[in-house]
């Protein structure tokens, strides 16, 4: 079976929902979503049944926004049924579940039938998911559970209708407790060793990683926040469905890390007959330096490899090679002059090209009308328009950024030409970009400025190697966890040796 890698977000907001704080049209998250994804499903907020009741009414602008979820249920209907076109981009419809009891989940449907069951008890909420086909993936876990944290209750987990559990949002992240990406952002509180991810396998729990944005500004797949990646056939509803529930999939933070496990020629998510010996097969594409990559056996890393200590330097800018363009920066917010850049740029190789690129755009600033975009994207030629601001930036990252893969050559120069917010050209030889970094500004302090980053080699941003192991218990698994010099990471679904 051949399988190809499909990028996409489960979980993400707008105004279909809590429109008091989560924003933009689900026409615009649509269009948003095909503009950099592969397959999405769309959450809004819909029901929680044990809402406390909030100071000053609170609560009563979380139940007004369940209302106009449900007066929108089938105009969201409508236009996910629209927006899917299998072979090109698969949307799928859901919702979002909040319970402090059982803690909160996305509800994703396989097709266009799902109804919006408003459950008060989570065996209701299970038996519509058995009978409907629908999967339910537990988020932001590492909470405390119970109110308010709303954080994983384990018992309440039933692998029959989620095969996969969310390690990472912009609320943070809880494979682990002592890990980075740590809970800030939200009201419920920090993250518990008890409910990460590590304590529900050791548990026993058969639970797949993915990682979803649970982005509230309509911005499904915004860049830092979360993205899923799946194994699939095929780019159509049925396929991505399919690799979802064989848990052939895992999360990244950001940047899209390429990343296949395998144990005796399994492939992640699966579970296979008991052995005493062990193959481990790893083979990993980052998209910056891969500072480490860390094998799990029962949640203890068993093995490191890093690609540095395999690596040449690198001094001549030939080869394969990733060119990150990142841009915006900007006034400082207390400069008292917020503003919103446009950013048009054209990119031109010589004696070199372009293979591919990963558009690395997040949600800030809200803007219901400017979209970052790729216009075109050739051999040789790249033209894309985006737009930054310090004010409304995602975790006061005032930037944007396009990676290019770059098939460069002795001699080889990368062209730019920047269009707005001012037009000016630039040329860097590539072997000197190898060197160094190259900063400009637009204008004079305090203006916006652009990076080209130094270039990351092949050597080191890929790796691939192969190790054995012995099993000693009857039931043990095996994960994968990848972090970039960028401090972008990836976390594999395991694979289980046993039962
Ligand atoms: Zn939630
Ligand atoms: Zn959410």
């Amino acid at each position: 079976m051949t399988y190809h890698l499909y990028w996409g977000d489960l979980h993400n907001h707008n105004s279909v929902g809590l429109f008091y704080y989560s924003k933009g049209s689900l026409a615009r998250t649509i269009d948003i979503a095909k503009s950099h994804l592969d397959f999405f499903a769309f959450t809004g907020h819909a029901h929680w049944h044990d809402m406390p009741i909030m100071p000053n009414n609170g609560h009563l602008k979380w139940s007004e926004g369940f209302e106009h979820h449900t007066r929108e249920w089938p105009n969201t209907k409508r236009l996910i049924a629209s927006a899917n076109v299998d072979g090109e981009f698969v949307a799928y419809l859901g919702y979002e579940w909040h319970s402090a009891q059982y803690g909160d989940r996305s509800v994703i449907f396989p097709d266009d039938s799902g109804k919006l069951i408003r459950a008060d008890d989570l065996a209701e909420l299970t038996a519509y998911a058995a009978s409907s086909g629908a999967l339910l993936i537990p988020h932001h876990i590492g909470y405390k559970s119970g109110l308010p944290g709303r954080g994983a209750n384990w018992d309440a987990i039933d692998e029959s209708v989620s095969p996969l559990l969310e390690v990472y949002s912009e609320h943070g992240g809880h494979e682990r407790d002592r890990g980075p990406w740590p809970y800030y952002r939200h009201t419920n509180g920090p993250r518990t060793t008890r409910n990460t991810w590590q304590y529900g396998l050791a548990l026993g729990k058969k639970l797949g990683a993915v990682c979803g944005t649970d982005d509230h500004f309509g911005y499904p797949g915004a860049y830092g926040e979360g993205l899923a990646a799946v194994y699939a056939e095929a780019k159509t509803r049925a396929s991505i469905w399919e690799g979802l529930w064989a848990r052939r999939t895992y999360g990244v933070t950001g940047d899209r890390i390429e990343l296949d496990l395998r144990v005796n020629g399994a492939l992640m998510g699966a579970t296979i007959p008991w052995a005493a010996h062990r193959h481990i097969q790893v083979k990993v594409r980052g998209w910056d330096d891969i500072a480490m990559i860390e094998v799990l056996k029962n949640n203890r890393v068993i093995y490191r490899y890093f690609p540095e200590d395999h690596a040449l330097p690198q001094t001549t800018g030939a080869g394969t090679v990733l060119c990150r363009v990142e841009f915006g920066w900007g006034p400082w917010a207390a400069l008292g002059i917020p503003r919103v850049t446009d950013w048009l740029f054209e990119a031109t190789v010589e004696r070199s090209r372009f293979r591919r690129y990963m558009p690395c755009f997040q949600s800030g600033p809200m803007d219901e009308e400017r979209r970052n975009r790729v216009l075109e994207f050739g051999r040789n030629h790249c033209r894309w328009q985006s737009y930054t601001s310090r004010d409304g930036s995602f975790a006061e990252i005032p930037t944007n950024a396009l990676v290019f893969e770059i098939e460069a050559v002795p001699g080889g120069t990368l062209h730019l030409q920047l269009k707005s917010p001012v037009e000016r050209d630039f040329t860097y030889a590539l072997s000197s970009l190898a060197q160094s970094s190259e900063i400009e500004f637009t204008a004079d302090f305090p203006c916006e400025s652009f990076i080209v980053h130094r270039l990351v080699t092949e050597q080191m941003c890929s790796a691939e190697f192969e190790l054995d192991d012995v099993g000693t218990h009857k039931s043990e698994f095996y994960y994968v966890r990848v972090t970039q010099a960028n401090g972008h990471m990836a976390w594999s679904s395991p694979i289980w040796v046993g039962e």
